[in-house]
């Protein structure tokens, strides 16, 4: 049963506030403005999300353990599990991709479903540990980094590129972590993070201040965007629920999304122009970039998978470069027009940015298993480099970008209209 104070929360992507009352289990608050998800009651919040994350796990430890795929020419033959692409890498010096790769693949993954099962034991003590509080916290921060479903289509994508010039294996770790990936989705959708948050202050309660309401509007109220909480802001300007640094709004967040913007826009030109990877036959060598990739598939007449990539490498990364372009001019200008379309915008950009990663991952396969010498072998290329960091950029950049400042630019200019 929520308390009191989980009654009023913050639109985060419109600042209107909301008094929440107490919602059924399966059912859904959204905002009145922007139709953003308030909040979501999930049936069976402590349970189920424990003994998925902790299948999850179990099927980790399988993938890491075994053979990923492997691959026949010629008679020679070549294995390789999750570690052999970024190993490669980095025996070529792109450590930076070795690393973002082992990152988004393993470490934020693992963590992620270390940090839930240890939140969801911990929760059911009778006196939560204390730091329980800070590594709840993090489970928000590894979300983003944790790519193991764009991973998986990487990998059938590379898979589909290999066919054509040698006999694929497929090995049990491959399905382990397509199992990982099931795992983890329905754990994710079935977490309700403000319930495991009701639940540690049951428990161990914190000191919440209640923002002052006058005439229905709350004067001193912020809420936080980690957890949820609306607070009264105070002294230490920190949420007092989940310990995050409290903000109105994102601090210099049109600045540092424009500082983000530009270098991704600059890196955008090497990602295209130089090779990201380098194909070796028979000695002789051919770098492909990012579009004579796509342009590949599609001679090969794998269409759908062609357009996919194109979408994906591509389309992607300029929708979120113009998009995000978009609203910081439009709140530059304090324009009151399509605000919603503008927020729907912003979600959408906030949501594929990671889909970008397909090609990177594909990239890490293919190096990893095709390292048959003079016969074939495929070593990454520095546009590679480029283009991850163009991904990498404009996901921090849509981060940094706060939706609210949209509404709050229009109201300063006179009432928001949509
Ligand atoms: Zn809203
Ligand atoms: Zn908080």
């Amino acid at each position: 049963m929520p308390d009191s104070l989980a009654e009023l929360r913050e639109c985060h992507d419109c600042g209107l506030f909301h008094r929440v009352g107490p919602i059924e289990t399966g059912s859904v608050a959204r905002c009145l403005r922007c139709n953003a998800v308030l909040l979501r009651a999930r049936h069976d919040p402590f349970d189920r999300p424990l003994a998925l994350a902790l299948s999850a796990l179990a099927l980790f430890a399988v993938a890491i353990f075994m053979p990923f795929m492997s691959l026949n020419i010629g008679g020679q033959q070549v294995a390789a599990s999750l570690f052999t692409g970024p190993e490669r890498m980095e025996q070529q010096g792109l450590w930076q991709l070795a690393l973002l790769v082992t990152v988004t693949t393993l470490v934020a993954p693992m963590l992620k479903l270390l940090a839930t099962v240890y939140v969801l034991v911990g929760v059911r003590q009778r006196q939560p540990p204390a730091h329980l509080r800070v590594i709840f916290r993090w489970i928000e921060h590894l979300t983003p980094w944790s790519m193991i479903e764009v991973y998986l289509l990487g990998v059938f994508v590379a898979y589909t590129k290999l066919v054509d010039m040698a006999q694929v294996h497929v090995g049990m770790a491959l399905f382990a972590f397509a199992g990982v990936m099931i795992a983890m989705t329905a754990a994710d959708s079935a977490l309700d993070p403000e319930a495991v948050w009701q639940a540690i202050d049951r428990r161990s309660p914190s000191e919440i201040r209640k923002p002052r309401v006058v005439e229905g509007l709350a004067s001193d109220a912020v809420g936080c965007h980690c957890c949820g909480l609306v607070s009264g802001i105070n002294r230490h300007a920190h949420c007092p629920r989940c310990g995050s640094a409290l903000h109105v709004r994102k601090p210099n967040s049109i600045a540092r999304t424009w500082a983000l913007l530009l270098a991704a826009a600059i890196l955008y030109v090497p990602a295209n122009l130089y090779p990201v990877m380098t194909v070796i036959s028979l000695g002789k060598g051919t770098p492909d970039t990012i579009l004579s990739g796509v342009e590949e598939l599609a001679h090969a007449g794998m269409w759908p998978l062609a357009l996919l990539v194109f979408f994906a490498s591509v389309t992607v990364p300029m929708l979120k470069l113009i998009g995000l372009i978009v609203m910081l001019v439009a709140t530059g200008m304090g324009s009151r027009r399509r605000l919603r379309d503008r927020t729907v915008l912003y979600r959408i950009v906030e949501f594929v940015g990671r889909w970008s990663m397909i090609d990177v991952f594909m990239i890490s396969i293919l190096v990893g298993l095709v390292q048959l010498g003079n016969l074939a072998t495929i070593e990454p290329g520095v546009g590679a480099v480029s283009f991850a960091s163009v991904v990498i950029l404009t996901m921090l950049a849509a981060e940094s970008f706060d939706p609210r400042l949209m509404w709050d630019a229009a109201e300063a200019a006179g009432g928001s209209e949509s």
